[in-house]
């Protein structure tokens, strides 16, 4: 937390505090304990990767939560990031498209004591209507461009916090609600797998 969060400019107190409390080793493949706290993204059983913890802080204060928000994540993937947002905010909804990934990061979240998280195995370019609108949703695969359906599925004031660009690489974009319309940042750039959906990436 010290090296690689408070020394690369996560201010976030909270945010910092967490990241210290949820064991990243649970949500890694069984034999990765002993690389779960490097600096890097992590395999996991399904050859999919887990953010570094760089950047999962870096979405997570992006997002802005507080004991009152209501979070939308798209790409449950090992529940390693769902743990660390359900720890800040008050409920998580987070949609993957594997269900057997949903059904093992649920039975993590649980062993965690985690109850505030809801998943949903569905695609997630389409958001979550039934539990909409959302003071933050955080997507952790790449767009090539924002999808309506979850810019609309922000509260006023919420944040879009999701990586745009192309396969390669990506710029991690906030994207605010505001009464005009929306506001739009780069907090840096970055680089995730595709989010594969005929609304995004085509498989
Ligand atoms: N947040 C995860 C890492 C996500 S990796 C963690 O903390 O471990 C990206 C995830 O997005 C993968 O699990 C992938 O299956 C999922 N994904 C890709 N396209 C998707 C889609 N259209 N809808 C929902 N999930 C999707």
């Amino acid at each position: 937390v010290r090296r690689q969060l408070r020394a690369r400019g996560v201010r976030d107190a909270g945010v910092r505090a967490t990241m210290a409390w949820v064991p990243r080793e649970l949500c890694g493949a069984r034999g990765l304990a002993g690389e779960a706290y490097a600096d890097t993204p992590l395999r996991t059983s399904h050859g999919q990767t887990i953010s570094q913890p760089f950047i999962v802080a870096l979405m997570t204060e992006a997002a802005r939560l507080s004991r009152r928000s209501r979070v939308l994540e798209i790409g449950t993937g090992t529940g390693y990031h769902a743990a660390v947002l359900a720890h800040l905010a008050r409920a998580v909804w987070s949609v993957e498209r594997h269900a057997d990934m949903s059904q093992e990061a649920g039975a993590r979240l649980r062993d965690l004591g985690i109850a505030n998280v809801t998943l949903v195995v569905a695609d997630g370019a389409e958001g979550h209507a039934p539990a909409a609108p959302y003071q933050a949703i955080v997507v952790t695969a790449a767009v090539p461009a924002p999808p309506a359906r979850l810019l609309n599925q922000l509260d006023l004031g919420g944040r879009l916090v999701i990586p745009v660009g192309d396969l390669a690489t990506q710029d991690l974009m906030v994207y605010e609600r505001t009464p005009a319309g929306f506001d739009a940042r780069s907090a840096g750039p970055c680089r995730f797998v595709p989010l594969v959906s005929p609304a995004a990436f085509p498989e």
